[in-house]
């Protein structure tokens, strides 16, 4: 039995935890605000908001409910367009309409979920952050700028004193029922339960089920249809912390809860502007940092960057744990060094010391909203003396898994780092990969691309000391 608040009304329910939310909205419970469209996370015309009780207030995020399992609303409030309908338009719908940001009107009730999600945040948000929220909301019509025109009207328009849900419900952003739903959360008896039955969530081979980014994208009947084990909402699951100078983050960490980390932000180079590489805030606000890395894409983001941390992957199938690095896990292509009954519970690294320099460079066809043709990590230190005294490298794109460049990272460990060494370097490194031609480009391309991604990692950890731009023209 799934327990969940759709808009105002309690829902129990015994449809399959693996269908999809939009389905459920839309077929079972008759609300058609949502739209059904790419049915991949794409467009967030199907935006849902979910709040989740955090202490004695609701924390909203968008999600795009068209691949969000059902399973993930267990003890949640999801908000529909027909949830923030009121008698005349809400602030935010005016500004859309008085804007002219609706034309078709089949993408509207998406951008005005999104938007009115982020006024739930707490604080007044600004122009910049209005404009993030739709970074995963497509229109066909209108061009984006009269949507972006509203946004900065909503920006300025928004309540200035006492900023918070009392003047949002006052102001007409939402109705007045928002301010019971913390109580009404709290009521459903353990807001974490994921409603599986007994026998089910003991499954010899359980299909763990995260964000469902992945799984309901490439296999939606399957998951409708199998037994599935939610990590989405386990709080053991969660969290990112440093213990011991190891940086420990749940398998069931979210993009957002991420990038949300001034921890994990302490690790990355903020020129890199990694999470803006990343999909979108629905599918950050879904995707799990577990469903990256054992979906095994040979091009996964969160795979390329935790093969440079050197980190190590922990395992556990209910009696045991073990713990692997992360660079001896993926086998073949999505083959991986894991008994169906092991889930992934955390993901560890030693944290940074401050001489070193991380690095992330991805490059795909468009530069939001898509995986990548090659991406790469790198970890280097670079001593005084000019010795490359830490090095690890990842790439992605090249090769049947995501790949640790051990032979490429031994080639350089130890030694001086000048123009010829890095010359000979990004040669061996050639001999290490495998990329193929396909979609997403030739395999000379992906070759191509690697080297300068690789020499981006170079310019920026070696600081003018290397004359990295001769050799950006490959000779
Ligand atoms: C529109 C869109 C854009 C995207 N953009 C990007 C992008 O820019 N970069 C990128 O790398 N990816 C991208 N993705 C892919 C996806 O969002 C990520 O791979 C995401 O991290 C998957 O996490 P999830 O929680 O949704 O996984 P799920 O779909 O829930 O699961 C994926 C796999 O992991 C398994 N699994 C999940 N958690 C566990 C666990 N704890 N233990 C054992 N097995 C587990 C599942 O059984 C399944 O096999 C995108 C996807 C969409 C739909």
């Amino acid at each position: 039995m799934i327990e969940f608040y759709l808009n105002e009304r309690k829902i129990r329910t015994d449809a399959p935890p693996g269908a999809g939310l939009l389905g459920f909205i839309r077929k079972e419970q008759g609300l058609k605000g949502a739209k059904l469209v790419c049915q991949e996370g794409e467009c967030a015309a199907c935006a849902v908001l979910v709040g989740a009780l955090k202490g004695d207030s609701v924390q909203y995020r968008s999600m795009c409910s068209c691949i969000m399992p059902l399973a993930n609303a267990q003890g949640r409030h999801v908000v529909t367009i027909e949830g923030i309908n009121g008698a005349e338009l809400t602030p935010v719908q005016q500004a859309i309409a008085d804007c002219h940001g609706s034309q078709c009107g089949f993408c509207t009730p998406g951008f005005v979920v999104s938007l009115t999600g982020t006024l739930l945040g707490g604080r007044r948000p600004g122009y910049g952050q209005l404009r993030q929220a739709i970074d995963g909301n497509i229109c066909r019509c209108t061009g984006y700028k009269s949507i972006e025109r509203a946004a900065q009207r909503i920006a300025e328009e928004l309540p200035a004193a006492d900023y918070g849900l009392e003047a949002l419900i006052r102001e007409g952003y939402l109705p007045a029922y928002f301010r019971d739903m913390a109580a009404r959360l709290a009521a459903i008896a353990d807001p974490t339960r994921q409603g599986l039955p007994e026998e089910e969530t003991a499954s010899a081979a359980p299909l763990f089920l995260g964000g469902g980014t992945d799984l309901l994208v490439q296999a939606p009947r399957k998951v409708q249809h199998s037994a599935v084990q939610p990590v989405f909402n386990q709080p053991a699951l969660k969290g990112v912390r440093e213990e011991g100078g190891r940086c420990i983050i749940g398998a069931a960490a979210t993009a957002t809860d991420l990038q949300e980390s001034e921890l994990f932000q302490s690790v990355l180079n903020p020129a890199d502007g990694f999470f803006h590489l990343l999909s979108s805030t629905p599918i950050r606000n879904m995707s799990t940092v577990g469903g990256n890395l054992i979906n095994a894409s040979p091009i996964g983001d969160f795979t390329i960057l935790f093969l440079a941390l050197d980190s190590d992957v922990r395992l556990q199938d209910g009696r045991r744990e073990r713990t692997l690095p992360l660079k001896d896990f993926y086998l073949d292509y999505k083959k991986m060094d894991r008994r169906p009954e092991e889930r992934l519970a955390a993901i560890e690294f030693d944290m940074p010391k401050k001489s070193l320099c991380f690095s992330f460079e991805k490059v795909s066809a468009r530069r939001n909203l898509d995986i990548a043709s090659v991406n790469t990590a790198a970890l280097l230190e670079i001593g005084g003396d000019g010795a490359i005294r830490t090095a690890h490298l990842s790439a992605g794109g090249v090769g049947p898994i995501p790949m640790y460049l051990r032979r490429t990272a031994a080639f350089l460990k130890g030694e001086l780092l000048d123009e010829e060494l890095l010359k000979a370097a990004l040669a061996a490194m050639q001999e290490e990969i495998a990329p193929i031609s396909d979609a997403r480009g030739s395999a000379e391309y992906k070759r191509l691309l690697l080297r300068q991604l690789v020499l981006a990692h170079f310019q920026k950890a070696a600081a003018g000391r290397v004359d990295v731009g001769s050799l950006a023209l490959p000779g």
